[in-house]
């Protein structure tokens, strides 16, 4: 091979911070505290303290390799540990904290976590689960000595009096750029969770094809609310890509409803802002109680599960934000597709653009994707054909930690990523639904999500999810759970009849059940394996 002349520097997250340090040191990061009041430092700051906790970390004793949990919001010290941890030479493992009980011990345990830096907000959930986990060797409380709570925590250390201990001089290492970086652990609704390992060069390249004008389009005009949990995927790799950018960072902490979200978006001038349709359903809900708007906003992400159309229209039409709805899993780091449009769709009326912008989108440079039959077969992109969705690519997995259980990407690296899609003929990806959600009925595929789409469409449905139930003819027929609107009224027939009006004969779901409340994960979304189990004696009346 006849080889370039140019310098090879292994892909360091360090150096993302020291760049930020460098070039954008003025510009602002905000935090909303979970002591109460909002915090405003700079990349400089930023740097200086994210090399004192490196070196601190070095002083207790934390080796590279070895893995430091967080149990933390969004916020300027959880900052800090992202490149203070990882830069180190160290793995950062986000921990989420509303997995339950037994799911916490086990992802702690499994990732041989040494250390816990915790808001003060779980340190009452800690001191539940402290017995269970006896190798964490420091709690590190991530506080001032003036705000330290008083707690049954053995081992226990102040974030700030620990940071004091270490050198501002302290020089990031260079090293393997395949190194572990971070840990994130899948939400776990099947079995138990399982652990992505992000590294250096995944972390670095995902963050450059996540800034360009195809991805987020990021640029140091920016100012971004950062609403996707740092415990969620890195918050969808954008704790890298702000700093890379150079743009202002804007960190909610606790306070995700509406008005703390709204007054953070305006007072900080934000330009775009991540979430689930979650956190926006909330934030939308103020805005029309409020009458407040979104002058500064321009780009909306929105991500996780999938897009309602009138949420669609409600940023465009009413606050004119563009919508740019992305599909990715833990799996992808987390960015697989993103939604804009192409010159040619631009010139439709926007009924006609609507259906476009409800699809996920197409890949960015860096990751492809493909869907394949259950033979593994290759499908064509026409918009019509749908299989199973599959990812590769520079930031994509390749397989799961201390787990020889299965390899996720047995098929020349090709990662199944359990949804199901179509792609068109302009390339954008549409997911209709989760593999094992598909009802399989007479040898045709029904998509969940298509009934649960079309069920919330009727104006006394909250929310539904759709199960497939054995069937002695069909193998499996559809049965909707459904949540009424608060005072509603409707009966089974009703919805059956709404149903009918949009569906082929053999797509309309055999029952309706009304319940109170649906499951819901711990990153929100609908829990579909406990509803299966909750729904495991169930009969449709006609089989
Ligand atoms: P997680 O690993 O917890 O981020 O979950 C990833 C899964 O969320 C994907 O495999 C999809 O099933 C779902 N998902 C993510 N984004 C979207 C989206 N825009 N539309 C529909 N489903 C989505």
């Amino acid at each position: 091979m006849f080889q370039g002349l140019m310098q090879h520097h292994p892909l360091m997250i360090s150096s993302i911070l020291e760049f930020a340090e460098r070039w954008y040191p003025n510009v602002e990061v905000v935090s909303r505290t979970t002591e109460g009041p909002i915090h405003r430092y700079n990349y400089q700051q930023m740097g200086r303290r994210a090399r004192c906790i490196a070196d601190a970390l070095a002083k207790l004793g934390i080796e590279p390799g070895d893995r430091v949990g967080t149990l933390a919001w969004n916020g300027y010290r959880h900052m800090e540990l992202y490149f203070g941890v990882s830069g180190s030479g160290a793995v950062l493992h986000t921990v989420n904290p509303r997995l339950f009980a037994e799911q916490l011990i086990y992802v702690i345990d499994h990732a041989g976590d040494k250390v816990i830096f915790t808001d003060l907000t779980f340190v009452p959930l800690l001191e539940g689960l402290a017995d269970q986990l006896p190798n964490i060797e420091h709690f590190v409380i991530m506080t001032d000595r003036e705000n330290m709570p008083q707690t049954k925590l053995k081992n226990v250390l102040c974030y700030e009096e620990l940071l004091e201990q270490g050198d501002e001089n302290y020089q990031w290492p260079e090293f393997d750029e395949t190194a572990a970086s971070s840990i994130c652990y899948t939400s776990g609704t099947t079995g138990n969770p399982k652990g992505v390992v992000y590294s250096h060069r995944s972390s670095l390249i995902h963050a450059l094809g996540a800034s360009v004008p195809n991805g987020l389009g990021l640029s140091g005009n920016d100012s971004i609310l950062l609403v996707v949990p740092q415990f969620h995927v890195n918050s969808w790799g954008v704790t890298y890509a702000a700093p890379m950018n150079g743009c202002k960072l804007v960190l909610p902490g606790p306070a995700m409803d509406g008005a703390s979200i709204h007054q953070l978006l305006d007072e900080e001038k934000c330009t775009l802002s991540l979430a689930v349709p979650t956190i926006w359903m909330m934030l939308t809900g103020f805005l029309r109680e409020s009458g407040a708007t979104l002058p500064h906003m321009k780009r909306v992400v929105i991500g996780g599960s999938a897009v309602p159309e009138a949420m669609i229209r409600s940023f465009e039409q009413d606050y004119d934000v563009s919508v740019i709805h992305a599909w990715g899993m833990t799996e992808t780091s987390p960015l697989g597709t993103l939604n804009f449009l192409m010159p040619h769709l631009q010139d439709l009326d926007y009924e006609a653009q609507l259906p476009i912008k409800l699809k996920q989108g197409k890949s960015v440079f860096g990751i492809d994707i493909r869907i394949v039959d259950d033979e593994n077969k290759v499908l064509p992109h026409d918009g019509v054909a749908f299989g199973k969705l599959q990812a590769r690519g520079h930031w994509v997995t390749s397989g799961y930690f201390n787990d020889d259980s299965q390899d996720p990407v047995a098929d020349d690296n090709w990662f199944d990523t359990g949804d199901v899609a179509t792609i068109d003929h302009d390339g954008y990806m549409m997911i209709t639904d989760r593999t094992k959600d598909v009802i399989k009925s007479g040898g045709e595929w029904i998509s969940s999500i298509e009934l649960e789409n079309m069920a919330v469409g009727h104006s006394a449905i909250a929310e539904a999810a759709v199960i497939a139930i054995p069937h002695p003819k069909w193998d499996e027929r559809p049965l909707v759970v459904a949540v009424k609107e608060k005072g509603a009224t409707i009966e089974k027939q009703e919805l059956l009849d709404h149903l009918a009006t949009g569906l082929a004969k053999w797509q309309i779901p055999n029952d309706v059940v009304f319940v109170d409340e649906l499951p819901h994960g711990a990153t929100g979304k609908l829990n579909k394996l406990q509803l299966r189990l909750d729904f495991s004696d169930y009969q449709f009346p006609d089989a």
